[in-house]
C-alpha cells in the first residue's frame, strides 16, 4: 500500500444509521399526520372565537415541531453501496509473503511498512470507497510507529467496524490477485477461508481470483504483486 502522511480524516460522510424510520419516509408521515391533525381540527371546530384561538395555537406548535424536509435523500438510505481497491507491493527477498492473513512459502515478499498483506490493503480500500471515506494510508497513516509490522487484520477489523456503525453489510466481494509467482492455486482456499472470516462473512459470498501478469512488467517479473477488489455492500 502506498501510505502517506495526509493527516488523519476523523469526518464520516455517512450519519450513523439509528433503528428508527428513515427519516425521509419519517418526515413524509409526520407531514401526513400533522395536515390530517389539522383538517380535522378545524372541520370539527365550531365557529366560537374561544376555540378558534385553540385551533389557531396547536396548529401553529404542529407546524414549528416538524422538521425541515431536504429535496435528496439522505446517503444512508442508499440501499447498495459499490467500492473498489487496488494495492501494489514491491517484492524483495528477505519478507515474507503475506496474502489475505495466510504466509505464502516464496523466496522473497512484501517490503512495507505493516506486513504488506496486500489483499487485505485491497479489501480495506474497497469497503472505505463504498463508504465514502478516505483510504487506508490516511486512515492507518505510516507516520505512525503503531502500525509498523502491524498484522493487517486490524485494518479490516477497523473496516468492517465502520461499516456496521454506517449501517451497512458486505453483499459481496470479488478479488483478484495479480503475481507470477508462485502458483496461488494450493493456497486460495486457505486464503478464501480466512478473508470471509476476518469479515464475518460466508465464503459463499467472497470470490477470489488470481492471475499471472504473463511475464512482463514489474508483475509479470516476479518484482511485485497487486489485488484489485470490488466490493457490494447492502444496508442492513
Ligand atoms: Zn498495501
Amino acid at each position: 500500500m502506498a501510505m502517506t502522511t495526509t493527516p488523519l480524516y476523523f469526518a464520516s460522510p455517512i450519519p450513523k444509521q439509528s433503528n428508527s424510520t428513515n427519516p425521509h419516509t419519517f418526515s413524509s408521515l409526520s407531514s401526513r399526520i400533522s395536515i390530517a391533525k389539522r383538517s380535522s381540527l378545524s372541520v370539527r371546530s365550531p365557529p366560537q372565537p374561544a376555540a378558534a384561538v385553540v385551533v389557531a395555537e396547536t396548529a401553529s406548535a404542529v407546524v414549528e415541531a416538524e422538521p425541515k424536509k431536504t429535496d435528496a435523500s439522505p446517503p444512508n438510505s442508499l440501499p447498495f453501496r459499490v467500492g473498489h481497491g487496488f494495492d501494489l507491493h514491491r517484492l524483495e527477498p528477505g519478507y515474507p509473503l503475506i496474502i489475505g492473513g495466510i504466509d505464502i512459502p516464496h523466496d522473497r515478499g512484501c517490503e512495507a511498512h505493516s506486513d504488506g498483506d496486500v489483499l487485505l490493503h485491497c479489501v480495506v480500500d474497497a469497503i472505505l470507497g463504498a463508504l465514502g471515506l478516505p483510504d487506508i494510508g490516511q486512515i492507518f497513516p505510516d507516520s505512525d510507529p503503531k502500525w509498523k509490522g502491524a498484522a493487517s487484520s486490524v485494518f479490516i477489523e477497523e473496516a468492517v467496524r465502520l461499516m456496521h456503525e454506517a449501517g451497512y453489510e458486505l453483499g459481496n466481494l470479488d478479488a483478484t490477485l495479480i503475481l507470477q509467482r508462485p502458483k496461488l492455486s494450493p493456497h486460495k482456499e486457505a486464503i478464501r477461508a480466512n478473508l470471509s472470516k476476518l469479515l464475518g462473512a460466508d465464503s459463499s459470498v467472497v470470490n477470489l481470483k488470481a492471475k499471472t501478469h504473463e511475464k512482463v512488467d514489474s508483475l509479470g517479473e516476479n518484482r511485485s504483486i497487486a489485488a484489485h477488489t470490488v466490493v457490494l455492500l447492502m444496508r442492513k
